[in-house]
């Protein structure tokens, strides 16, 4: 007998997709038609249920975080206390003992490509929250070319189908913090399109306000209806690679040793990574103003990644970059691998161009392009990446271009 969708009557062929139950067929018109109804019937809630969310403790928490980011112990530690009160205090019921607990916004500081918005990303992953990414760098201050500071909540607002309630406790990830500093020591006086004033708007999503959000974004739509947006309980991640900051680290490092145990303390700092010693008044020197720097109260660090750490990258997090050729080649029943060489083959050559983790998503891509391509239509079944298949691949590539990418 010729398969059928019970409840339309399509055939295999004239759907394109047919899925079997236990005694019957449903195809994907149906799936769909019967999808636009439970949204109906369900009055269009949306996908974010917070109610339901289920609180995991921080240990939990960080566990989620080691399934897709290697190493960056101490800020997943970090991150995940944070968290964890953050959603605590949502749940804090108003009583009347007078404490509350306050917002515990975060900031995140090392170089690029370390992972800072893999971390942010995964913590939204994990809460099932509206979740957004925004580049500080598009920011200027009201009047100005670029984008005015409520902007930052109109993806969330994008990303959270328009549902308010959710996207009030949602996360935002705020990139490249450290190009909203203020250059230089004297404030000058000439307005500081890039610098202060942008601090001073920040301040007041972070701090939270009631801010109108063009739901549309922008200055392209002067007609939208702007819908308010309560940004006190919306939790905001910092990023910044915060170049240079190891010199005001050192220097402030140097200063406090003065005295007779000066050259003892002296020697015990890691100079290759003097991050890890990070306070707020780095930031402040950095030219952060104090008050964005008291909205930020949880401040950790991210450690440079190793070759080890590069490595582990390649093969280790749940959806690391291999595995996801494995499962494309998988697709096409062929059976990819990479010889262990050629994976430290991958690691050379990012370490060698600096190119970072961000570098071996494109390395591996300037290697797999011609097997994506010939594959699929040919008789293998088989396929293994040796590292002279790589350098071979790779020879061609000018690494320029990658670093760009
Ligand atoms: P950053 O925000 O610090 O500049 P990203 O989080 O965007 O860096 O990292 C860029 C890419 O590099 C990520 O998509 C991820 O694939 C990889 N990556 C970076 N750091 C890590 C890490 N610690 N663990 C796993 N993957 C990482």
């Amino acid at each position: 007998m010729m398969d059928k969708c019970s409840f339309c009557g399509r055939t295999k062929k004239e759907a394109n997709l047919l899925i079997a139950g236990l005694e019957g067929h449903i195809c994907d018109h149906c799936i769909e038609q019967a999808h636009n109804i439970m949204i109906e019937e369900l009055g269009g809630k949306s996908n974010f249920n917070l109610d339901g969310i289920k609180l995991r403790k921080p240990d939990e928490i960080k566990k989620f975080l080691d399934q897709y980011v290697i190493g960056q112990d101490k800020a997943k530690k970090i991150l995940s206390v944070a968290v964890y009160n953050h959603y605590k205090r949502l749940m804090q019921k108003a009583d009347n003992d007078d404490v509350e607990i306050e917002k515990s916004n975060i900031i995140l500081v090392g170089e690029t490509g370390t992972g800072k918005t893999l971390l942010a990303r995964t913590i939204a992953r994990m809460l099932n929250v509206p979740f957004t990414i925004v580049d500080a760098t598009v920011l200027t201050e009201a009047g100005y070319v670029g984008e005015d500071i409520e902007s930052l909540l109109t993806r969330l607002l994008q990303n959270a189908d328009y549902d308010v309630k959710a996207a009030e406790k949602g996360i935002v990830f705020i990139d490249e913090l450290d190009k909203i500093a203020r250059k230089g020591d004297n404030p000058s006086i000439t307005r500081d399109v890039s610098g202060e004033g942008v601090q001073q708007g920040l301040l007041k999503l972070l701090e939270g306000a009631v801010v109108n959000v063009p739901p549309q974004g922008g200055r392209k739509h002067p007609e939208q209806k702007m819908i308010p947006v309560d940004t006190k309980n919306i939790l905001f991640i910092c990023g910044g690679a915060f170049e240079g900051i190891e010199k005001k680290i050192a220097h402030r490092l140097n200063t406090a040793v003065v005295g007779y145990t000066a050259s003892r303390s002296r020697d015990h700092y890691d100079k290759d990574d003097l991050l890890k010693y990070i306070a707020p008044q780095d930031l402040r020197a950095y030219g952060l103003i104090p008050e964005i720097i008291g909205r930020l109260p949880v401040l950790t660090h991210l450690s440079p990644l190793d070759r080890k750490a590069l490595r582990a990258i390649l093969t280790e997090p749940k959806n690391a970059i291999t595995k996801q050729y494995i499962k494309l080649f998988a697709m096409d029943n062929i059976q990819l691998a990479f010889a262990p060489e050629a994976l430290d083959y991958i690691v050379d050559k990012a370490v060698e161009f600096r190119l970072g983790a961000r570098g071996l998503r494109a390395i591996c891509e300037a290697i797999m392009m011609d097997a994506m391509f010939e594959l699929p239509s040919g008789e293998a079944k088989e396929f293994t990446v040796t590292p002279e298949y790589a350098e071979h691949k790779l020879e061609r590539v000018d690494m320029k271009v990658l670093k760009a990418s």
